[in-house]
């Protein structure tokens, strides 16, 4: 029961890793508010951690839209009291080599992995300020540490992720506020499973671990980063890849 008090947003997190994090988040004590565009996904998340003795609620909000942000913000606030964690999950990949990728992927990429990480960040600070701290966690990639083919937009939001956390552990570090990012790997979510049986084969063969991360096994960095036991942990990117990158 590391996060048992804690109250956490957890952004996009109807699917993958921000669902497995919300459960992790919930099995820590955590009170948790799943924000996501998909409706149906937030209410079966919320159901199924309220069923398992959780306090949770749920926020059909789109991390692009500052209003609906501002009323999750006050939502949360009224219903569980504070907000000790934001875990900015939300993101969207939009993938096209350079020379096809149109103005709209270009666009939408850069808002929701890093405009919407922003938007979010801005409207919890000050009530973390006010509490004396909080945790902000961010999920970069490792295509925010070493770029990848097709990936223009996704790797620089999540490069600009990066700078974030490294900005906002400077800035708040001394009102009790820690910002760290985590940079997966491969992780066998939705995303990846809708691909071709053939190209998740020639993905594991790169892991030195030979298999894909269960978001299960993201989902346990967030809950160490969001615990007490991470307190000196601020503006770290932490890879978490099977070693991938070496
Ligand atoms: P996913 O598609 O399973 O889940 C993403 C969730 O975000 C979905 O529930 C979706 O509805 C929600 N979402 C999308 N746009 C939104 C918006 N505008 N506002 C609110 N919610 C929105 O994806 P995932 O694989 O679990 O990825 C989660 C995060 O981890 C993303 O930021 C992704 O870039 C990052 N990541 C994933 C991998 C991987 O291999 N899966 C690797 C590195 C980083």
């Amino acid at each position: 029961m590391r996060l048992k008090g804690k109250v956490a947003i957890i952004t996009g997190g109807a699917s993958g890793i921000g669902y497995a994090t919300a459960k992790k988040f919930a099995a820590e004590g955590a009170r948790v508010a799943v924000c996501d565009v998909n409706q149906k996904g937030i209410d079966d998340v919320v159901s199924e951690l309220v069923a398992g003795g959780a306090e949770a609620s749920g926020h059909l909000v789109d991390v692009t839209n500052r209003e609906q942000i501002a009323a999750m913000v006050d939502g949360v606030k009224a219903g569980f009291g504070r907000i000790d964690v934001l875990v900015n999950n939300a993101g969207i990949v939009l993938d096209a080599q350079l020379v096809k990728m149109t103005d709209d992927q270009f666009d939408q990429v850069i808002d929701i992995n890093l405009k919407g990480v922003y938007n979010c960040t801005r409207a919890v600070v000050e009530t973390m300020v006010a509490q004396g701290g909080g945790v902000i966690l961010n999920a970069s990639s490792v295509v925010g540490v070493y770029g990848n083919f097709g990936q223009t937009n996704y790797a620089a939001s999540k490069f600009g992720v990066i700078g974030f956390v490294k900005t906002w552990a400077k800035e708040l570090g001394k009102k009790g506020i820690r910002a760290n990012a985590v940079c997966p790997g491969f992780v066998a979510t939705p995303i990846l499973k809708s691909m071709p049986e053939k190209v998740i084969a020639a993905l594991e063969e790169r892991v030195p671990m030979r298999r894909l991360a269960q978001p299960e096994e993201i989902a346990n960095v967030y809950a160490f980063l969001a615990s007490d036991e991470a307190s000196y942990i601020n503006g770290a990117a932490i890879e978490v890849t099977g070693g991938l990158t070496l």
